[in-house]
């Protein structure tokens, strides 16, 4: 796989947790519980953490949030978690930090969206929540959004446009003036005393092709790390699409530090599916390795019987089930690609490219199934055993590749497959 060359930028670190520079993306999501409900915003928080949130963000809106927050980031400490949480404050956030310096003093960054924080004394608003960040030796971000884009920014960048030899359409214009209002912050908050490596910028909109644009425009204008996500993506597959088909280009490009996959839930849905879907993106274009990757063709009209679906879902199933031990006593093991394959046509070779993969047989093929390890031809598995004994296989090499270490083996013995 052709390395991507990452932008460079400066890093940032966000209580432990280091965005941008060499550092790997961080994958980072976000609460939907009321912040006041300490209990509720912990729950959740922890949920979001063991699904792979490397940083939490919970909304801080008035005081009885910005009173929580010091018992939420204590009860996830006592708990064991180290996840940095991010406050997140919009119009009242100088005086929300200014009369709860706890709050203040727990959160790891602080969310400025510059496009809300007054209009009459914005910079004055802006400058307090900076000197809370400087205070407390906090990074920020500087979080514009399009849909309150700084207004008065907008007509003074139409206004410019109107009077040029060439004006720009009012897409375009909208476009600079969210790169305009990212950078004009940073550059206060600079002069304002926060250091340059105390930064973390985004410019979300909501529509895939403008979010490419945009932040292309964003990483070729400074070295402030970039935080990436489609605002407002939407429900189900809807929203992951659109996220993965925006997160994507700018990712190999290597413009972006830390993601975030806006995923609306379903009532009573799984928050921590916005996570799973970022970690995804991630591995899927080879940018982090979080668990290993099974390859399974789609079948066809080759594969009559669901057999090799189900045995897809197994496999599948099983790794889940043995990373806990397999990522604590074979590192490395996240790396490693399974191909469990339908018939003879695309099997062997995909098998072959894996580091160990079966190609099962299709109709009317003789019902035998070879197993490759790296590339190799390593044995034909037959019969009602066959899922049993491939992941027997799949176990020995994983100890062998990646292991072992002591007291592995206990413990990967004891977690042994049933046939
Ligand atoms: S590998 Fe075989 S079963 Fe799978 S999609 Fe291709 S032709 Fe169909």
């Amino acid at each position: 796989m052709i390395p991507v060359q990452r932008r460079k930028t400066v890093p940032v670190d966000v209580g432990g947790v280091v965005i941008g520079g060499t550092a790997a993306i961080v994958v980072q999501s976000m609460t939907n519980t009321d912040t006041a409900d300490a209990t509720s915003t912990f729950e959740q928080s922890r949920l979001l953490a063991d699904a792979g949130s490397e940083i939490v963000r919970v909304t801080v809106n008035h005081d009885a949030a910005a009173r929580a927050v010091p018992e939420i980031v204590a009860r996830l400490r006592d708990a064991g978690y180290g996840t940095p949480i991010v406050g997140d404050f919009h119009y009242n956030g100088h005086l929300l930090l200014t009369e709860h310096p706890d709050a203040a003093a727990a959160l790891a960054k602080l969310r400025i969206n510059p496009g809300n924080v007054g209009t009459k004394h914005r910079d004055a608003n802006f400058q307090k929540i900076i000197r809370v960040a400087i205070e407390h030796d906090k990074p920020v971000r500087i979080g514009v959004n399009w849909g309150s884009l700084d207004q008065r920014l907008l007509t003074e960048l139409m206004d410019a446009n109107a009077k040029s030899a060439e004006p720009k359409d009012a897409q375009a214009v909208l476009m600079d003036a969210l790169v305009e209002s990212a950078l004009r912050s940073a550059e206060l908050a600079e002069e304002t005393g926060l250091g340059h490596d105390r930064i973390v910028l985004s410019t979300k909109v909501s529509s895939v092709r403008d979010l490419v644009i945009v932040y292309r425009m964003l990483a070729g204008r400074s070295d402030y790390p970039l935080h990436l996500g489609l605002t407002e993506a939407g429900l189900g597959n809807k929203g992951i699409v659109a996220t993965t088909a925006a997160l994507a280009p700018l990712l190999l490009e290597g413009i972006g530090d830390t993601i975030r996959v806006s995923l609306t839930p379903r009532p009573e849905g799984d928050r921590a599916e916005e996570v799973r879907v970022a970690r995804q993106i991630l591995q899927s274009l080879g940018l982090r390795h979080f668990e290993p990757q099974v390859t399974a063709c789609p079948g066809c009209g080759r594969t009559t019987s669901t057999f090799f679906q189900e045995m897809a879902e197994d496999i599948t199933s099983y790794i889940r089930e043995m990373m806990p031990i397999w990522k604590r006593h074979y590192p490395g093991v996240e790396e490693m690609d399974v191909a469990v394959m339908g018939c003879v046509v695309n099997g062997p070779g995909e098998s072959k490219q894996a580091n160990i993969g079966i190609s099962l047989p299709g109709t009317f093929e003789e019902p035998s199934a070879p197993v490759y390890i790296d590339g190799e031809h390593a044995v034909t598995l037959r019969g009602a055993g066959l899922v049993g004994e491939f992941k027997e296989i799949l176990l020995d090499y994983v100890r062998r590749t990646y292991g072992p270490e002591a007291g592995a083996e206990a413990e990967a013995t004891a977690a042994s497959p049933s046939r």
